[in-house]
């Protein structure tokens, strides 16, 4: 389910029913487009944001206290609400870790901007060297993109790569397998 302003105080008393149902929730947060340039959603009204108020880090606690069925671990959300007001920087021009592709193969700057230069340059088979290193050009034409276009964002999955790839969490940890499993 998607959480906003609107719908974050039923957020807790619906995933402990849930629970009780053995029924597990994957909660995450509205973003909104920042710009015409944001093609993933016509959202715009900023006031849907969930701001990280203290309010609001309790509720997921309790949600961690009472072991309820969410579908990810509080290392993660720890960080996701530290962004959920869509003011994330993912610093891909620093750590490229996480590649979106358009159906006709052509690739993305996120996937939340299509971007310009990045899809008119760069199909998928084209960002690696022989070497396996990516690509100097795609990383200067990428990092363009983003100075040009990127307003933030909350995307979850650029912070659980980058969890990953810093080694500060395995997959294991910051999704709930055994419950998902049970
Ligand atoms: S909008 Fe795209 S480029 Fe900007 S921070 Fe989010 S993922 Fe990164």
């Amino acid at each position: 389910m998607t959480i906003d302003r609107r719908n974050i105080e039923y957020i807790l008393p619906l995933v402990r029913k849930l629970t009780k149902l053995g029924i597990c929730s994957d909660l995450t947060f509205i973003d909104i487009s920042h710009s015409n340039y944001y093609d993933f959603s016509n959202i715009k009204d900023n006031k849907l944001l969930v701001l990280p108020y203290p309010s609001v880090h309790r509720q997921f606690n309790t949600m961690y206290v009472e072991h309820l069925n969410i579908h990810m671990g509080k290392s993660f959300y720890d960080k996701v609400l530290n962004v959920s007001g869509s003011n994330m920087d993912c610093e891909l021009e620093r750590d490229f870790n996480n590649l979106t592709i358009d159906a006709d193969g052509s690739v993305r700057l996120c996937l939340r901007i299509r971007g310009n230069n990045t899809p008119n340059n760069f199909k998928v088979n084209e960002i690696f060297m022989e070497n396996g290193h990516l690509n100097k050009d795609f990383l200067n034409i990428i990092s363009q993109d983003k100075e040009d276009y990127c307003l933030g964002c909350n995307w979850t999955c650029s912070i659980m790569a980058k969890m990953i790839s810093d080694e500060m969490e395995s997959s294991d940890n910051l999704i709930h397998t055994k419950k998902r499993g049970d």
